[in-house]
């Protein structure tokens, strides 16, 4: 997981991820630039669920660092934030209000649910709301490759048949176009529908609650409903994040560890817990 993935998170405090393949980091709770190191230059995107402290009040020192990381400060950086989200703004306005004459390449991009980016050739990114409670939108992010494959019907048949038919008319017809999910993260959130996340390779679920009793307001998911949702929607790859503080993590571990295996999740799963990928199951 470490080859993949880096971050930070614990909720309410700080929380930020790095997907390494992907070259995106989603939230910037403080300290980001001291987990990403020489590679702060490493990142193209920067998605931001939502306007919170925890996710957005390491975005100054972040952007400061990029000046003085390995590679061209000149770099630009794309932030996409949720539209009119007023933590995003006065982060932004910290900014601009602290280096007013230095033009930093960042080039910010609000977002809705439903919107779509490009992201490299066959790949984009999905915006998704999260059901996160406050006056100010929250939303989700996911990143969609385009792929092709061998139509159902044509399954059955053996190599050779194939060949034979591709011969007669040609492969397109053969084919069909699907959306495989790379990734998914949900920010701070309550469960959302499963078909959000459909066969996704890689899920990030917020999972602030070991149980759902000790939740006070309905603006986070407690860490079975995240593994239900990962179980459901048949994902690879599950990794909890946000998991609160109140709980001692000598105790939270090994009853993540059984939730993991009573509720039969049978992909990986893997709690983010400060700078940490524990790994629960799978
Ligand atoms: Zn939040």
């Amino acid at each position: 997981m470490d080859d993949l993935l880096a971050g930070f998170s614990r909720g309410l405090y700080s929380n930020w991820l790095w997907h390494r393949t992907l070259r995106l980091v989603v939230d910037a709770g403080e300290g980001l630039q001291l987990g990403l190191g020489s590679k702060v230059l490493a990142p193209t995107h920067l998605l931001i669920t939502h306007g919170h402290s925890d996710h957005v009040l390491g975005l100054p020192g972040f952007v400061a660092a990029r000046r003085f990381g390995m590679g061209d400060p000149e770099k630009p950086l794309t932030i996409l934030y949720p539209e009119r989200s007023r933590g995003v703004e006065a982060a932004r306005g910290t900014l601009e209000r602290h280096w007013p004459r230095e033009p930093f390449p960042l080039e910010w991009v609000a977002v809705v649910p439903g919107a779509e980016l490009p992201y490299g050739k066959s790949r984009l990114v999905r915006v998704f709301a999260a059901d996160h409670g406050s006056a100010d939108l929250a939303v989700g992010y996911l990143v969609v490759e385009r792929r092709r494959r061998l139509k159902a019907e044509y399954a059955p048949l053996g190599d050779r048949a194939i060949r034979a038919l591709v011969r007669e008319g040609g492969r397109e017809r053969l084919l069909e176009e699907y959306e495989q999910i790379l990734f998914a993260h949900t920010g701070d959130t309550m469960p959302l529908p499963l078909d959000l996340f459909r066969r996704a390779d890689l899920l990030v679920h917020d999972a602030t609650f070991l149980v759902a009793e000790d939740r006070r307001e309905p603006i986070h998911a407690s860490t079975e409903e995240a593994i239900v949702t990962a179980r459901d929607a048949g994902v690879r790859t599950l990794v909890l994040h946000h998991l609160s503080v109140r709980y001692e993590r000598d105790d939270a571990i090994p009853a993540l560890r059984r939730q993991v295996a009573d509720l039969g999740f049978a992909g990986a799963c893997w709690l983010l817990d400060g700078r940490s990928f524990i790994r629960l199951g799978g």
